[in-house]
């Protein structure tokens, strides 16, 4: 792609210089995490030398520096998603706790009987915080179908709504088919039925410029590892209205208004939410994270990926026995697939032997592997430092696995 230095890019991630087997890496494994760049780092570095102090408690130098730059993330965040205010976001462990976080508490608020829509490619951590709710009252997990190519089945998607629908959640694109889900209309349409929308965006913000108030999400869930951040951040957008209804999810420091024995009142948003320490040296450095991703630009690495994705799924269609799962049209870099009856593992033992980095199982979507059949898949995920040349190292290696154990 014009203009978009490859090798400035990897040279930001001294990860991508080592070795594996004896083998030049070849990470193809952006989907589980993806890689992090030297600014991250030394933002990480910089707090734990020059500015670590516990947030939002002292008023001593330190304190006040590590809760400035904790804070300033938090208008960074608001800005890159495009929320109305800061109090609309939440800092969590990752898109798993923010889940989770919604349906420990917004949960509190459906009764039994109600409904909640899923989707069959949904990531576990969308689907069993769900089922967790059940435990205290019956709650009924409605799921949307999908097609041939991995998309969702808008007719069976219409009809699941009834006046005991009280919440979907859905991923925005999805982990193992790459498919982006057109989720602004399906949010109108559920909107149109009265009924709020959590997305699981995981695995869109570093490939999708995001903006929840077009989209008109209820509420919108990430992690840092997944866009060249941190490990151990993630975010949980929420609409304000709806956060302010919710009761808090876990008790502790920070998040309280006062405390007595006989009454404790709740800290205003987004505090209510936030009990204890944070990884506030964590969330410090996520703001370089998505500096460095918007000084590329979230659309010209999207542009990139693309390309890799349909050169690799070219080659790759020319495999004898190649099956390749989640062929829409609109698609992120996300390739998984099974080659005659190799076994996944098998395949991503040996290609690590080769060097390449690839995933191996039901990657977190038991449900969707049944739909599918099968008991899982290799995954090949690409990212913003992946290279056409490390596609031809991908390939050739593919090749020579696919033959050996066929
Ligand atoms: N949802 C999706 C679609 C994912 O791909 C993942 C991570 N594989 C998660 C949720 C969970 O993210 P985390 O482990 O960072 O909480």
């Amino acid at each position: 792609m014009e203009n978009y230095n490859i090798d400035e890019i990897r040279s930001d991630f001294p990860i991508l210089e080592r070795q594996v087997w004896g083998k030049p890496l070849v990470y193809l494994d952006n989907t589980a995490t993806s890689m992090t760049p030297r600014c991250v780092v030394d933002a990480i570095e910089n707090v734990y030398y020059h500015h670590k102090a516990n947030v939002h408690r002292g008023v001593h130098t330190l304190s006040q520096e590590a809760t400035d730059m904790q804070e300033t993330t938090r208008e960074r965040v608001r800005q890159f998603i495009n929320a109305r205010s800061t109090e609309e976001i939440i800092f969590t462990r990752g898109t798993t706790e923010a889940i989770n976080l919604v349906a420990a508490s917004y949960g509190q608020l459906l009764e039994n009987g109600d409904e909640i829509i899923v989707t069959t490619m949904e990531h576990h951590a969308n689907i069993v915080p769900w089922q967790l709710l059940g435990r205290n009252k019956r709650i009924i997990l409605r799921v949307v179908p999908i097609n041939a190519d991995g998309e969702i089945d808008r007719i069976a998607y219409s009809s699941l709504f009834n006046d005991r629908t009280k919440l979907v959640a859905m991923c925005h694109v999805s982990n193992v088919l790459g498919t982006v889900n057109p989720i602004k209309e399906l949010i109108a349409e559920a909107h149109q039925n009265g009924v709020p929308v959590l997305i699981d965006g995981a695995q869109a913000v570093s490939h999708i410029k995001v903006d929840v108030q077009d989209l008109d999400a209820d509420f919108y869930a990430f992690s840092a590892h997944k866009m060249y951040g941190p490990t151990g951040i993630g975010v949980l957008y929420g609409k304000k209205y709806l956060l302010e209804m919710m009761p808090p999810y876990q008790g502790g420091g920070e998040m309280i208004g006062t405390v007595s024995f006989n009454n404790t009142t709740w800290a205003d948003l987004p505090f209510k939410f936030e009990a204890g320490t944070p990884d506030f040296v964590g969330i410090a450095a996520l703001r370089q994270a998505i500096d460095y991703m918007e000084s590329i630009g979230v659309e010209r690495i999207a542009a990139h990926e693309h390309d890799l994705l349909q050169y690799a799924t070219e080659q790759m269609m020319t495999i004898p026995g190649m099956r390749i799962f989640g062929t829409s049209a609109s698609k992120c870099a996300v390739i998984s697939f099974l080659v005659g009856n190799a076994h996944h593992y098998d395949m991503g033992m040996l290609l690590d032997k080769l060097g390449i980095a690839v995933r191996t199982g039901h990657h977190c979507a038991q449900p969707l592997m049944h739909s599918l059949g099968i008991e899982g898949t290799v995954r090949a995920s690409f990212a913003a430092y992946n290279t056409r040349q490390e596609i031809d190292a991908f390939i050739a290696a593919l090749r020579r696995v696919a033959a050996m154990l066929q």
